[in-house]
């Protein structure tokens, strides 16, 4: 049979088994799980084939994979996108994978070198990554402030800053955008001399390239001056007059009483058209540095205020001596402030994001990093049943997605399950998903999301983290 005929007859044959449903196997199939779609609702037993890292199919019927994942009995979820990830390395990286998040993203305190916080990570991370950039790192590096740590400990939390070092940090803002920054991050009670007007300035900014900003907001007292309804007052002002998207962090640990006051201003601010967003996590305690300018005033408080303080790096309660000492020499401390009568009304309000605020360091930290997902689904849908298991994935999936995909269009294809988005996938056993980590034991990490993939590629596999895996990549601002 002369040659082209051969070639006709491979043809034809391949077209021919094509129709009949023999196409090129899929790179992994995940196999009869029970697929939730928080943006259509669905909820059903399907078959996903993976291709080149997108979800190329949904089925309900059985697909043809190289690798076949048997999801029975599982449920298969958009991968969990943790808006408040302080954690930025490996360490960081594999406590989030094993709960559940394909992309931990350093939202509240961003950084001052955005191009350089991605070239570091580039190829060599587990889970997707990104940054905003940031006013608190700018201001740190305008004002020369002396801080190692994350946050300021001198000029670049306590100087007013003239017209011409704002002008200068929000040259460093603008130049953090246009390289692709996720937003702005802000943090006003650890820059407690940034005036209303450098505030504004930043919103300008920020308003410029409609990306939203990241607020840790001024205050959490009950009562002005410094209250938490101040506080959320001052940058939804900011972002009315500049026109800014606005993303409150962490509504719980800046509302504590005032969650209920808090909650209906975001929904008020909301309801007269203004694009304002906001996150939770399901923890009474906040963590932070111990030098930061949260904990200024703590010193003037009666002495019984002492022993809500933790001091990360032994687990002892602080006295007003050791207090003092430690506010020296530096350091992380967990604050329970808060109660989990409130905590539930932060969480199971619609208007929330989960967001974890997480980071670990060797080993030490605050439990919120490794175990905020499986919390919410075992205390929260399971346990209590406060939420339902639609509910608590559009909070961990869809919202964060949609609170990112107008600046960075890379997350239309994230935080949802359908034919052409990143194949970001969390299968997870909703009758035991459970979270391990304690305030003792902070890196426990936990159990119950068999398997999770980054880009399609397995970072988890049967609970457990894959090694020198790195499908991780950095997400963007496109403009
Ligand atoms: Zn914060």
């Amino acid at each position: 049979m002369r040659r082209c005929s051969w070639v006709l007859f491979a043809l034809i044959t391949s077209v021919v088994s094509s129709a009949h449903g023999q196409a090129a196997p899929y790179d992994v199939v995940i196999a009869n799980g029970r697929v939730m779609d928080p943006e259509t609702n669905l909820d059903a037993v399907r078959f996903i084939g993976i291709r080149a890292g997108k979800i190329a199919a949904i089925s309900a019927t059985p697909l043809n994979g190289k690798t076949t994942i048997d999801a029975k009995g599982l449920v298969v979820a958009p991968g969990f996108i943790d808006l408040h990830a302080h954690g930025q390395d490996d360490e960081n990286y594999r406590v989030f994978a094993l709960d559940g998040v394909t992309t931990a993203l350093e939202r509240e305190v961003g950084t001052a070198d955005v191009p350089g916080f991605y070239a570091s990570r580039e190829g060599k991370a587990l889970i997707n990554y990104g940054a905003s950039s940031s006013h608190v790192r700018a201001r740190m590096v305008v004002m020369r402030d002396p801080s190692q740590g994350l946050l300021p400990t001198g000029p670049g939390g306590h100087q007013v800053a003239t017209d011409a070092q704002i002008a200068e940090i929000d040259r460093l803002i603008d130049a953090g955008l246009a390289a692709g920054g996720l937003g702005v991050g802000m943090g006003l009670q650890y820059t407690p001399a940034a005036s209303k007007y450098e505030v504004l300035e930043a919103f300008r900014v920020a308003a410029k390239y409609h990306a939203p900003v990241f607020v840790h907001v001024r205050g959490f007292a009950a009562q002005d001056p410094g209250s938490s309804v101040e506080s959320f007052m001052e940058v939804i002002a900011a972002a009315a007059i500049s026109g800014a998207p606005l993303h409150i962090v962490h509504l719980n640990s800046m509302s504590l009483a005032s969650t209920p006051k808090t909650l209906a201003i975001v929904k008020d601010a909301r309801a007269h058209g203004l694009d304002v967003t906001t996150e939770a996590y399901p923890y009474i305690a906040g963590m932070t540095e111990i030098g930061s300018a949260l904990l200024d005033q703590y010193a003037d408080g009666p002495d019984s205020n002492f022993s809500k303080i933790m001091l990360v790096s032994t687990g002892e309660r602080l006295t007003r001596a050791t207090f003092t000492a430690a506010r020296k020499s530096g350091g992380m401390v967990i604050l329970f402030l808060n109660t989990p009568e409130m905590e539930a009304m932060a969480i199971t309000s619609p208007l929330t994001m989960i967001a974890s605020d997480g980071s670990l360091h060797n080993g030490k930290g605050h439990p919120r990093t490794a175990g905020t997902e499986a919390r919410t689904l075992s205390h929260y849908v399971r346990e209590t049943k406060q939420l339902t298991l639609m509910d608590a994935l559009r909070k961990m999936t869809l919202m964060p997605a949609q609170r990112l995909e107008k600046l960075a269009p890379v997350f239309l294809n994230k935080g949802r399950i359908k034919v052409g988005a990143d194949a970001d996938i969390t299968v997870f056993d909703p009758a035991t998903v459970k979270d391990r980590s304690t305030y003792q034991q902070p890196a426990l990490s936990s159990v119950g999301f068999r398997y999770v993939l980054v880009n399609g590629v397995p970072v988890v596999m049967n609970g457990v983290i894959k090694d020198n895996t790195f499908p991780g990549k950095g997400q963007k601002a496109t403009h």
